[in-house]
């Protein structure tokens, strides 16, 4: 009997209204390993009913009780990281190594940031002459509909849950159906935290019908959601009408710019790092590398000889470097690309298919090749389209004005690295790309303090800091007259 993954509503597992499942695959040996229920609108109606109970006494709970509750669930997370850990690695397929060392600690600072960030909150005063007094109230807005996606399960999940708890909110949370075991464990963790019961909700199931009926249900004030271009469309078209507060994070197709004057061992290493990270499956991947022409022969050579040597296998063998991708659809889908940038034109250097060696055990799994692609002009759809797997194309530019324009040159803008020894161009090119992050010399080192987000089709709003702190409250100004 396989594990059946129930909703957390109330603060008790509750069996979907249904009683039906969706199977949860291992993709690591393609078989299914566990059961996820397959909610509808009654289970989020139960979800959204048990938050909205429980947000007078939590809202009303003061601030550093909060922070003390959220505190707990991040020390019971950083006790059990090798059950978290594992949990990811199953689940999604990446190294438990990095599972371990990167996501789930990740996720224990999301809880600690948010929860000490809240503690230093101010609140502003506005002064009219000697006639008036305005302050700003800032309140928590009541019931939060968080969705995130599967490429970092429980880091992408907490990074809403922190925040919209710490401020006072109550929240129904919707992980991605394709990875839900860590939001399971999370949901243990609340409760020996002794978070109150309905303070978060947890519903499975897939987006067209939990995670829809979530978004359209009218006590739900507020939707923060993570995930693809095409779906945060479809989840800002049904929030629209009804005067939701929305935070709209998605996809990306990011440039990663190196000109020739650049560390171009440091450049290298970084580049390899943004394209495959994760097996290419997070969204700030420097999936288009741009190098000015003196330097593309050599970086392109050290690039490829470094991506030779990533080692492709076991998720749970200490030595893999890359793993399986999350799901067969997302295999099908980098397979469908390659041919793609075939047809187009495009020169594979290294990958292009499956790896030639895997253990027995993961015969069945969904790997491919980190792969290296060029000679495709820009505009063709390999360098526009998200892929979102271990796929890199590499181009050569003239001058600085040529790569600002490639870079510039899709629909998206989430973020960038540029790779310079040159202050002034480094500051220069930052301010012209499109895209609400921008890595010099460095790719993906975060700081939670940050505003973090999309421009163009990559997102609206930030999230991070107090940014997010912002977002999950309600503003008020009180102007009193004095005298
Ligand atoms: P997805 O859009 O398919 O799904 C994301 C979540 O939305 C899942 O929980 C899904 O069940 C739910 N969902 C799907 N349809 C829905 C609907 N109609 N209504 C409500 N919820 C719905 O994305 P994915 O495949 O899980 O994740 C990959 C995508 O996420 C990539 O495009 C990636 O770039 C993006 N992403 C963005 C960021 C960021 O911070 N900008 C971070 C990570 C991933």
């Amino acid at each position: 009997m396989i594990q059946q993954i129930d909703n957390f509503i109330g603060g008790e597992l509750v069996a979907p209204a249904g009683g039906r499942y969706l199977d949860n695959f291992d993709p690591a040996v393609g078989r299914v390993y566990s059961g996820v229920a397959d909610s509808d609108a009654r289970d989020v109606e139960r979800a959204v009913a048990a938050a909205h109970a429980a947000f007078a006494k939590w809202s009303a709970t003061p601030a550093d009780e909060r922070c003390r509750v959220l505190f707990r669930v991040a020390d019971i997370i950083e006790r059990d990281l090798e059950k978290f850990a594992l949990a990811e690695c199953v689940d999604n397929g990446k190294p438990l190594t990095r599972a371990r060392t990167a996501e789930i600690p990740r996720a224990v600072k999301n809880f600690r940031f948010f929860a000490t960030a809240l503690l230093h909150e101010r609140s502003d005063l506005h002064v009219v002459d000697r006639e008036a007094l305005n302050y700003t109230l800032r309140r928590p807005r009541g019931v939060c509909g968080l969705i995130s996606p599967w490429n970092l399960p429980l880091y992408l999940l907490t990074w809403k849950v922190a925040p919209a708890l710490a401020v006072g909110n109550t929240a129904v949370a919707k992980p991605s159906e394709v990875t839900p075991m860590t939001a399971r464990l999370l949901a243990d963790a609340c409760v020996e935290a002794g978070l109150p019961a309905g303070v978060l909700n947890i519903v499975h199931g897939s987006g067209t019908q939990a995670g829809a009926a979530l978004v359209s249900h009218p006590a739900v004030t507020t939707i923060s959601f993570t995930g693809g271009t095409k779906t945060g469309r479809a989840i800002a078209a049904a929030a629209a009408p009804m005067f939701k507060k929305l935070s709209l994070e998605l996809g990306g197709k990011n440039p990663n710019l190196v000109f020739a004057d650049a560390d171009m061992g440091a450049a290298v290493d970084a580049s390899v790092q943004a394209a495959f990270a994760n097996q290419g499956q997070i969204c700030l991947c420097g999936s288009r590398v741009y190098v000015e022409r003196p330097a593309y022969d050599e970086f392109v050579a050290r690039f490829v000889e470094q991506t030779r040597r990533l080692r492709v296998g076991d998720p749970l063998d200490p030595a893999t470097q890359q793993g399986a991708m999350v799901s067969r659809v997302q295999l099908e889908k980098t397979r469908e690309y390659v041919e793609l940038a075939r047809r187009e034109g495009g020169r594979v250097l290294s990958g292009g298919g499956p790896p030639v060696e895997l253990p027995t055990r993961c015969r069945d799994g969904y790997f491919h090749q980190p792969t290296v692609i060029v000679d495709l002009p820009p505009e063709c759809r390999v360098n526009q389209e998200e892929i979102f797997g271990p796929v890199v194309t590499i181009a050569p530019f003239e001058n600085e004005a040529d790569a600002i324009k490639l870079a510039n040159g899709t629909e998206f803008g989430l973020s960038a690295s540029v790779f310079t020894r040159d202050v002034n161009r480094a500051h220069r090119v930052a301010d012209a790309i499109q895209a609400g992050t921008v890595w010099v010399n460095c790719w993906l080192l975060r700081d939670l303090r940050v505003p973090f987000g999309g421009m163009k089709q990559s997102g609206v709003g930030r999230e991070g800091g107090d940014e997010a702190l912002r977002f999950f409250s309600e503003t008020k100004n009180v102007c009193v007259k004095v005298g």
